[in-house]
């Protein structure tokens, strides 16, 4: 059995503000550490019901989040993204998919760092409804066969997955300043919510036969609604059907919808042709800048793990 551990960051154990999630900080580097710690407790519980494979998959911004030389030395670890075969590398041998440290869908009201794929869009719809990050990658992921059988974040964003995801696992993470800067209050608070991700992980895994993947019957109809007209006009390069700052495309299924949005935010046209060189080129780039050339720690006053 082969499990997937994806992680985001801004839904961990420890995080409470934006700039412990924004890659190059001298807060970011408290808050990988905060996500590693989540990470290997997912692993762990991977391993404890059996997986005989555990792989990280290092997925917000450029990726590279996690601190490596720290990761439980069993897992396997690929970061940042990638053209082919599936935006994530080849997962296709991978039997479960676990998602650490998630957050809310753009658009929703009191949440920490909400967003959808990326900050520029202030809300994503699918078949005219507001969806989460889980609704896109869980069906991209089904849509090649993968269940998602895990989720940790703050509540909110626990509840937008599990409306899509019923049968998931769940862990939820409080989000206030307060939680993590109470001395041995705030330890036992991270000692208790990590043995869930560990306990809760394994619980998936071996409950793998009751999750099934996500498949949401296309045609799919995409609409992607930008912050402003002005970013909607810069990230239109491929002349899709754009209504002030909504812009919209047609796909047949998740796979194909997914490649369309990465088009749209990543690779305007004008450099679509050298997407796999440069997304190699990406991945060597922070593999080396955030293993080797990181900022000193700031943990502003939290326990550290
Ligand atoms: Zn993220």
């Amino acid at each position: 059995m082969h499990i997937a551990v994806f992680a985001d960051i801004e839904g961990s154990f420890g995080i409470w503000r934006m700039r412990q999630c924004r890659m190059g900080t001298a807060e970011w580097q408290y808050g990988r550490h905060c996500l590693t710690e989540d990470v290997n407790h997912v692993v762990r519980g991977a391993f404890d019901a059996g997986a005989a494979r555990v792989t990280v998959y290092d997925t917000h911004e450029v990726g590279f989040n996690c601190l490596i030389n720290k990761l439980d030395p069993r897992a396997g670890y690929v970061g940042g993204h990638f053209v082919s075969p599936t935006f994530y590398g080849d997962i296709s041998d991978v039997d479960l998919a676990l998602y650490v440290a998630i957050h809310a869908a753009s658009g929703t009201e009191n949440a920490f760092f909400p967003h959808t794929h990326y900050g520029v869009f202030s809300e994503m719809r699918l078949n005219g409804r507001p969806v989460c990050e889980m609704d896109i990658y869980g069906a991209y992921l089904g849509e090649f066969g993968i269940p998602v059988g895990f989720v940790s974040g703050e509540k909110i964003a626990v509840d937008q997955a599990l409306r899509v995801l019923p049968w998931t696992q769940s862990v939820i993470v409080d989000k206030r300043e307060e939680t993590y800067t109470a001395g041995e209050k705030s330890r036992n608070y991270l000692r208790e919510g990590r043995r869930q991700l560990r306990d809760r992980a394994a619980q998936a895994v071996r409950e793998i036969k009751n999750v099934r993947p996500l498949i949401t019957p296309g045609p799919l109809h995409f609409e992607a609604e930008f912050r402003t007209v002005e970013l909607a006009d810069r990230f239109n390069t491929w002349n899709f059907t754009q209504t002030d700052r909504t812009i919209a495309w047609h796909a047949k299924n998740m796979i194909d919808g997914f490649d369309k949005l990465n088009m749209l935010t990543f690779y305007p046209r004008n450099i679509y042709s050298l997407r796999r060189p440069l997304s190699f080129f990406n991945r060597c780039f922070y593999r080396i800048k955030n293993t080797c050339f990181s900022p000193h720690p700031n943990s502003e006053g939290a326990w550290m793990p």
